[in-house]
């Protein structure tokens, strides 16, 4: 895995046509849609490859391999499928990005870059339950995303925790695949939109547990049940089931650029299909921009469409 180094400088000797932040499947289909389109490009990645996407151990719905794939090999082949046509990589954490102005600077860990065009690919991560062994026991009967992860639960109980339209929608995912699905809320309503209140209530295999909170997580080598306790009255119960769904929400990775550009109410960065943000110039793709599924089919999508408008952006520039 070859780094390409760069050293801070106040006057840049290089100005990149585009900088990507974050090197998920988003920002590595750019890179590959912009080495392609003869932009000098490059991505900056402070861990490895594939973002969210490497810590999945199966991939089954993208499109192209019959039998799966896991989340590291697809993301290795991403990234070498953007190298063989000139995209590099600078392994280091981004810390300041200057979004106005010509050119764009990108201050990381390992110097400053420059880029005429900025493509924010820096992706979101689920909000944990934050009780001890979660870490430990992701993918293991721990699980964030019920579209991707669901049919490892086929005919098996599972808990979802959490109240919100995206837990309601995993638990309907859920109810279609597993024998028996618990959804498990602090509250004694759901926050869901109501039309979901209904359509959940009349799933026969779907049971609730109100005015509650999961403090523990028992297990072997994968989770064999999970402690609850009653929020009113401190009461605790065992509960045993094969997976929990943690659906409390998401976070995405925008503090780099709060105050630079909009955000939405629930801080992704506003952006719709044409990926352009409020700075020109500035193109958000992946999980970090507004949109209703976040998966990497339309994570690797955005990546294509930042670069058309990056390639508009820059003819218009004359550059
Ligand atoms: C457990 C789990 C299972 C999933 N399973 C599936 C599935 O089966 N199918 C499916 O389609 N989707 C699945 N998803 C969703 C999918 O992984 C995401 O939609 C996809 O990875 C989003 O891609 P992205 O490139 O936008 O962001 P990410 O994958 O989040 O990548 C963002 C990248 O930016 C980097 N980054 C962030 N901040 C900085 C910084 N300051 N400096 C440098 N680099 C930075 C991160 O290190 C990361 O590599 C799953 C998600 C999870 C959490």
């Amino acid at each position: 895995m070859e780094a390409a180094s760069e050293t801070s400088d106040p006057e840049p000797s290089r100005v990149y046509d585009t900088v990507i932040i974050g090197g998920g499947p988003a920002g590595y289909t750019a890179a590959l849609y912009a080495a392609r389109a003869g932009l000098d490009t490059i991505v900056v990645e402070k861990l490895s490859a594939g973002g969210q996407m490497a810590l999945t151990h199966q991939i089954d719905n993208y499109p192209g391999f019959e039998d799966g794939i896991d989340g590291y090999t697809l993301a290795e082949k991403m990234r070498k499928q953007a190298e063989r046509f000139g995209a590099s990589t600078l392994y280091a954490e981004v810390v300041r990005a200057k979004l106005e102005g010509q050119p764009k600077a990108v201050e990381t860990s390992q110097g400053t870059i420059y880029g005429r065009t900025l493509i924010l690919a820096t992706g979101a991560s689920p909000r944990e339950l934050g009780v001890p062994g979660e870490k430990e026991l992701t993918g293991r009967g721990v699980a964030y995303c019920a579209a991707c992860d669901g049919m490892f639960y086929k005919d098996k109980t599972v808990v979802v925790a959490g109240g919100g339209n995206s837990a309601v929608a995993d638990a309907l995912i859920l109810s279609r695949i597993a024998r028996k699905v618990i959804l498990v809320h602090r509250r004694d309503t759901l926050r869901a939109t109501k039309i979901y209140h209904e359509l959940l209530q009349n799933t026969p295999n779907v049971e609730f547990r109100w005015n509650s909170v999961v403090t523990e997580l028992h297990h072997k080598e994968t989770l064999t049940g999970i402690r609850l306790k009653d929020v009113h009255t401190g009461e605790e119960t065992d509960l045993p089931c094969d997976g929990i769904f943690v659906s409390v929400g998401r976070k995405p990775s925008t503090s780099l650029f709060e105050g630079q550009l909009e955000l939405d109410k629930a801080g992704y960065i506003a952006a719709g299909e044409t990926t352009e943000t409020s700075v020109p110039g500035v193109y958000a793709i992946g999980d970090v921009r507004t949109k209703p599924l976040r998966q990497v089919v339309n994570a690797v999508s955005d990546g294509a469409a930042a670069v058309h408008m990056a390639e508009v952006y820059l003819a218009e520039a004359g550059r």
